[in-house]
């Protein structure tokens, strides 16, 4: 069990990782800090936190665990603001959507303390952000990325995969490398996607007129759309290389099927849509939204077993927490999140 959780950056998912620990019974105080002092007294006031802290480096001082949720923008200063603090045997953990950004800054700033930093990107989230949307199961049935440093202790790392474990996740380990090449393609290539398709309907003359007669498939193509538009910035700044690579092979992929159109090739059309009509009915019928890494992903460790209660593990490796409530979902279940609620990064 952990005496204290920091939790800088006291949003969505900030909130959500106090919540879960709190309700898993595996830290006894929670103190938090947010840019902004309202933020941070009204994660006070919903319960959320324990304690308010005037400061990153207040949050951390007295942690045995610590969560940065701050957009990936911010997380360099956030290092610099707590380096001082982060010892051997504190667990310090990130929610960024990009990895070889947040890694970089990491090694930069904490140097030879980097060893305690154990990256992580939760595949979880909501249409909305901010604190008041924090919610304990958010994690629950999800997946989490951990892209380990070789100056990681194991049994640190094994420490991160068992608190994500607790609050019900599937952690998978990669490189940082390959997760920014998987998630530009899974993920921030589709959110640029839709920002740009939006834009490009209600930026014409009768656009507000053919948005008043859009039925279910707009709304689902353009649901991303809705995201909060200074996280995205951030990750598509950050990972901009790979969503460029992306970009491009989409491109490809357009001007084949616009050739064969013009064309008026229905034949070739109906078979350049044939393939992704029937891949994407295969991922109905398993993880829609959520592949198996393990199946299609880069180079990924699945150490997660849903047969094992995560509860019974963690107690075997830290000692007994006072309560423990794991709410774990089959790996069936796991791999069936429910449609259109989640908005991941
Ligand atoms: P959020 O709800 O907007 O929360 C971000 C929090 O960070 C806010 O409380 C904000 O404080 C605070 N903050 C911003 N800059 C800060 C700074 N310099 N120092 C301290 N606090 C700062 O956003 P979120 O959805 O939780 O996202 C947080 C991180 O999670 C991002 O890095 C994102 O890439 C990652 N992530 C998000 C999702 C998702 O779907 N939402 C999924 C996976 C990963 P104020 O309220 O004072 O501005």
């Amino acid at each position: 069990m952990f005496n204290q959780l920091g939790v800088i950056g006291c949003g969505l998912m900030g909130g959500s990782f106090a919540l879960a620990l709190k309700r898993a019974g595996l830290v006894k105080r929670v103190v938090g800090y947010s840019k902004s002092p309202s933020t941070t007294e009204r994660a006070r006031k919903l319960g959320v936190i324990d304690v308010a802290a005037e400061s990153a480096l207040l949050a951390v001082s007295g942690s045995d665990i610590v969560l940065i949720s701050v957009p990936v923008a911010a997380t360099e200063a956030t290092f610099k603001a707590i380096r001082h603090l982060v010892e051997p045997g504190m667990l310090v953990m990130d929610v960024g959507s990009t990895k070889r950004d947040v890694v970089d800054a990491a090694r930069r700033v904490l140097r030879e303390r980097v060893g305690a930093f154990v990256p992580a990107h939760p595949i979880a989230g909501k249409e909305m952000s901010g604190i008041q949307h924090a919610d304990a199961s958010l994690y629950n049935g999800r997946q989490v990325i951990l892209t380990p440093l070789p100056q990681n202790a194991p049994e640190l790392v094994q420490k991160a995969t068992d608190v994500w474990s607790a609050i019900g996740t599937q952690v998978l380990k990669m490189t940082a490398e390959n997760h920014d090449a998987a998630f530009a393609a899974v993920s921030h290539l589709p959110h640029l996607l839709a920002f740009a398709y939006f834009s490009s309907v209600v930026n014409q003359p009768a656009g507000k007129d053919f948005l008043s007669l859009a039925g279910p498939g707009f709304r689902d193509f353009t649901r991303i759309a809705a995201s909060s538009p200074e996280m995205w910035r951030d990750i598509l700044v950050a990972n901009r290389e790979e969503v460029l690579k992306q970009a491009q092979r989409f491109r490809h992929a357009l001007d084949a099927l616009e050739h064969v159109m013009r064309e008026g090739n229905g034949d070739a059309l109906e078979d350049l849509i044939r393939g992704p009509a029937e891949g994407r009915s295969g991922l109905a019928d398993g993880a829609p939204g959520c592949p198996a890494p393990a199946r299609q992903g880069p180079a990924t460790h699945a150490v997660h077993s849903p047969s094992r209660p995560a509860a019974a593990a963690w107690r075997r490796r830290h000692g007994a927490p006072a309560r423990i409530e794991v709410h774990l979902q089959s790996r069936a279940a796991a791999g069936r999140p429910g449609r259109g609620r989640d908005r991941t990064a």
